[in-house]
């Protein structure tokens, strides 16, 4: 038995699809976030990046831009609420980072 498909429903199944996909996305990796391992700070992307899990040993002179204050928790790309002690990080995703981490990434989180 051969089903067929119109033009329509495959558009229609696609855009329903491509709708509930990122959504699906956001609430899995927050839901996930605290379950994912640690970011290794010996990791060659969080080497590159000057990643620390403690935002207060950073070497401002090799670290120009970075404040003091700044932390993952603060971090734009920071999954989590500001209060979670670790939480998954955008730039690198299947891992979780501190909420007292850094690296050259930060960037300020709206309200935070
Ligand atoms: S991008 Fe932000 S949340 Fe991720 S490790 Fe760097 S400072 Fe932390």
């Amino acid at each position: 038995m051969q089903t067929k498909f119109s033009r329509r429903t495959i558009v229609k199944g696609g855009l329903t699809v491509g709708a509930f996909v990122p959504a699906f996305a956001f609430f899995a990796g927050n839901a996930n976030a605290a379950g994912l391992p640690p970011l290794d700070v010996g990791d060659p992307t969080a080497k590159a990046l000057g990643f620390l899990t403690d935002a207060t040993k950073v070497d401002a002179a090799s670290n120009p831009t970075f404040k003091a204050g700044q932390k993952c928790a603060t971090c734009a790309q920071y999954q989590g609420k500001a209060s979670d002690a670790t939480a998954g990080c955008n730039i690198f995703a299947g891992h979780s980072v501190p909420a007292a981490g850094w690296c050259k990434v930060w960037a300020q989180k709206p309200g935070a």
